[in-house]
């Protein structure tokens, strides 16, 4: 029973190493205490010492008198009990986790992507026909994220490049700038089938790249395009209308969540909201705010 404990940990271990090194997270190596933890001293008890911090107080106590004999009074140490320092294991791989993990020295967007490869991580690889990496601007001060690659896009392999991302388009030409000026990609990388919204493994399984993108190109606003984006990067189930328009924060950075272009596409009054959203975005970038060119 003993020997099966250790290879599930073993196997689980493993995999999580693997997962992470996958995204070309190799820092967590450095913390001396959990890479020195083998899978195999996770099974047995760790050593007195390493159980227990050392002892520095001390109590005495009085055994139970011997016939015949005086009590015995003994001195034994108070000890604290200390967890070993084992890593912990995730259940599942996920933004919270990631976030737990220190950010990459000089990673790059190539890096990410080739740690992402022809990824088969989730089963949205089966049906896809090209990853949606992202697209634009490697050092831009705005970053938009979408929730995933539509058919369009599927095809291309660039984001936003349908009826709602020439809508996007509009807008970021609206707020005074170009394509090439910001930076735009998706939650998940691969298009969900029949457009359907990705699923939370799917999710948790491809955002750690998303934050590893947006860690190296360091903009100082996103905008989270939707529900799906605002709700992975603020690690919220509150609802977007609840927030929409509101400065939040990413890891240091500002962000702000408005309404996905596809919800604009069916609900064409809600760009006048949209637009005042972009409009905080673009006094934030130090961009001219010109009136009425959100139609
Ligand atoms: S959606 Fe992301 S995790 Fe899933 S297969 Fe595509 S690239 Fe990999």
């Amino acid at each position: 029973m003993a020997e099966r404990i250790s290879e599930i940990l073993q196997k689980r271990l493993s995999d999580w190493l693997g997962f992470y090194e996958d995204l070309g997270i190799r820092l967590f190596y450095s913390d001396r205490g959990a890479a020195a933890v083998r899978p195999s001293e996770q099974r047995s008890e760790p050593p007195a010492m390493a159980r227990f911090s050392t002892p520095n107080i001390q109590k005495e106590e009085t055994l139970p008198k011997p016939a015949g004999k005086s009590a015995l009074r003994v001195t034994t140490p108070i000890v604290t009990p200390v967890s070993p320092k084992i890593p912990s294991l995730p259940v599942a791989a996920g933004p919270s986790l990631f976030e737990s993990v220190d950010r990459i020295v000089d990673d790059t967007l190539l890096k990410v992507r080739e740690d992402l490869g022809e990824c088969t991580r989730c089963k949205l690889h089966s049906t896809r026909h090209k990853i949606v990496f992202g697209d634009g601007n490697p050092k831009a001060e705005l970053v938009f994220v979408g929730e995933g690659p539509g058919a369009d896009e599927d095809a291309q392999g660039l984001p936003f490049v349908g009826r709602a991302g020439k809508l996007l388009t509009q807008m970021i030409e609206a707020m005074g700038l170009q394509r090439k000026d910001v930076y735009i990609c998706n939650v998940v990388k691969c298009r969900p089938p029949e457009n359907r919204q990705p699923e939370e493994e799917e999710v948790s399984t491809c955002s750690p790249f998303l934050f590893r993108q947006i860690d190296v190109i360091a903009p100082k606003v996103i905008v989270c395009l939707g529900a799906v984006a605002a709700k992975t990067l603020l690690q919220t189930n509150r609802g977007i209308s609840q927030f929409r328009g509101e400065w939040l924060e990413f890891r240091g950075r500002k962000l702000l969540a408005t309404y996905h272009p596809a919800y604009l596409l069916r609900n064409p009054p809600a760009k006048s909201e949209v637009w005042k959203d972009l409009q905080k975005v673009m006094a934030v970038l130090g961009l001219e705010v010109k009136k009425g060119k959100s139609s």
